[in-house]
């Protein structure tokens, strides 16, 4: 008999940071006594410091697995239905069976309007830390145990030009390529000259070999995006992403039918049913899972239906400290995804808070070493993290 699951405990992670995520507040954003703003631009909420929840799972042979998932805003939602609710029916279930505890616990909650959400965030964080759990009792990495892994560096393309100005943002973008990297996506709503000046300025700044990619944050509805798209699509975008609000199915379909530029749309999605249902309706070119809301095992059903609408995966990275990035590596190398994406304003500064050889450097993620994802908070974390 393999070791079962003894203990399940939920953290808060809270990072200090100068410059929100994103880039400096505008003239008309403020921070609430929460700590919190929204930005106008795309009217979502965001947190001024890092945050995330870590998921420990513990088993009878004292092996730990490590999870993690979203915390931007109100993070101790998730903690609560880990602590209170989910925690209790892991223990002594064998983590070999974290799939079918995933299903198992979305069972539980569906008919009540917990498909998603908080909900779907706090069963990602089990997820991954089950996954974590078994690689590293059977001595694993978490893409050998997933089938096997095809490569061990990925593709790293940039996300985001977090700077005031139209011309710190070119120099910003030309200090990635300078450093080998070939990709870069910048924030619609960012744009403070305009979506397609942004595109052109960056097709003139970086050259014809440069892919870029824009992220319209869902805010046009399907004629709108259609428009846009347009025009964006004589600098050749190698994708446009979130055209339309993710509720607005049929304002995709259009888009999709129509567009000439591939349209990429995923990063909000927590399980297979949700990606289902847009590739039942769309012609989606890029899937964008995010593995802090999907887990290991949603990201693999999705990045499965993915291949088989011959979409491209390029998974979407939010804010962490690595532990979700890490399995979300992992399982792209099992899953051969095109691109991941580079938060660099993220990633580089919270790597110091974890122990891993993963890193991203001229251009590329390197897949860490196992077992498991490969990576264990160090002991610097400790004093950002709270119950
Ligand atoms: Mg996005």
């Amino acid at each position: 008999m393999t070791a079962t699951v003894t203990q399940v405990e939920a953290f808060i992670v809270s990072l200090p940071r100068d410059v929100p995520y994103l880039g400096p507040l505008a003239a008309d954003e403020t921070v609430n006594t929460k700590g919190y703003f929204v930005r106008k631009g795309n009217r979502t909420v965001y947190p001024t410091t890092d945050m995330s929840v870590l998921v420990k799972a513990t088993a009878s042979d004292g092996t730990i697995g490590w999870g993690e998932t979203y915390g931007i805003a109100a993070p101790q939602a998730v903690v609560a239905l880990i602590d209170e609710l989910l925690a209790p029916f892991i223990i002594d279930r064998d983590p070999y069976e974290a799939a079918t505890i995933w299903q198992d616990l979305y069972d539980m909650q569906r008919v009540r309007g917990a498909s998603g959400g908080y909900y779907g965030d706090a069963l990602a964080g089990i997820d991954i830390a089950l996954c974590d759990l078994a690689c590293r009792i059977a001595d694993v990495s978490m893409s050998q145990w997933l089938g096997g892994g095809r490569v061990d560096r990925i593709p790293a393309y940039v996300s985001g030009l977090p700077k005031a100005t139209l011309d710190e943002r070119l120099d910003l973008a030309r200090h990635f390529i300078d450093n080998g990297y070939t990709a870069i996506k910048y924030a619609g709503p960012s744009a403070s000259d305009g979506i397609v000046t942004e595109m052109r300025a960056l097709r003139a700044a970086l050259g014809a070999e440069v892919d870029l990619m824009a992220d319209l944050h869902w805010r046009f509805n399907a004629k709108a995006a259609l428009a846009l798209v347009r025009e964006l699509a004589p600098y050749r975008p190698r994708f446009i992403e979130a055209p339309c609000a993710p509720e607005d199915i049929g304002g995709l379909a259009e888009v999709t039918a129509a567009s000439p530029v591939p349209i990429a749309v995923g990063e909000e999605w927590r399980n297979l049913y949700e990606a289902k249902l847009r590739f039942d309706n769309a012609r989606i070119g890029v899937v964008q899972p995010e593995i802090a809301h999907t887990g290991v095992s949603q990201f693999m059903a999705i990045a499965r239906a993915a291949r088989a609408h011959r979409a491209a995966i390029v998974p979407h990275a939010t804010i962490g400290v690595g532990i979700f990035l890490a399995a979300g590596l992992h399982a792209s190398a099992a899953m051969g995804a095109s691109m991941y994406e580079y938060q660099h304003s993220v990633f580089d500064r919270n790597l110091h808070f974890v122990n891993t050889t993963m890193c991203c450097e001229a251009g590329y993620y390197h897949v860490p070493a196992g077992p498991g994802h490969g990576v264990v908070p160090r002991v610097e974390l400790m004093q950002f993290i709270r119950r």
